[in-house]
């Protein structure tokens, strides 16, 4: 059974995120989206928003488990018995970073392997980041995240 771990701070959730966990989904036996508890990257959203967010976009997804976490990545998929940690590349950008974070935790604990699924086209300019700003601005992100997660974002805003 291969499960695997796809982390991120999900703040909020986004069709880019959402496409990768799709497709991962399809890949693997057991997904566990890893909702990271870091109060240090001041977000937006508290942990279990985010959570919630991911549970109620995911919920058709039969093998697809939100689950938080602090702490170190491969001591979180050590505890859930993962196999792989999954990573979205967007652009070359994302590349070094995601390149330094893989061989990083791969000194740290060389069974664990990190798998990279470059983004759907369309989703390719798609962050949490640029989302947030655009609901700043009282934009409208009903193409970029989840119809929940726009109304989230909404009240957020207010
Ligand atoms: P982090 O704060 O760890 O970068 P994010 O929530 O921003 O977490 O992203 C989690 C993962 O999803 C990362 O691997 C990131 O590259 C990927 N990701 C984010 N947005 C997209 C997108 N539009 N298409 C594909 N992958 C994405």
């Amino acid at each position: 059974m291969l499960k695997a771990i796809y982390p991120g701070s999900f703040d909020p959730v986004t069709n880019g995120h959402l496409d990768i966990i799709r497709r991962s989904a399809k890949i693997v036996d057991q997904l566990i989206v890893g909702v990271l508890n870091n109060n240090a990257k001041s977000p937006l959203f508290s942990v279990e928003e985010r959570v919630n967010m991911l549970k109620e976009v995911t919920k058709d997804i039969e093998n697809v488990k939100i689950v938080p976490f602090a702490g170190l990545l491969i001591e979180f998929a050590k505890e859930q018995g993962a196999d792989l940690v999954i990573r979205g590349l967007r652009a070359i950008t994302d590349f070094e970073y995601e390149l330094q974070m893989s061989q990083t935790n791969h000194k740290l604990d060389s069974s664990i392997e990190t798998m990279f699924l470059t983004t759907s086209i369309e989703y390719s300019y798609l962050s949490s980041t640029s989302v947030k700003e655009i609901a700043v601005f009282g934009g409208d992100v009903s193409q970029f995240v989840p119809k929940i997660v726009a109304v989230e974002l909404e009240q957020k805003m207010k």
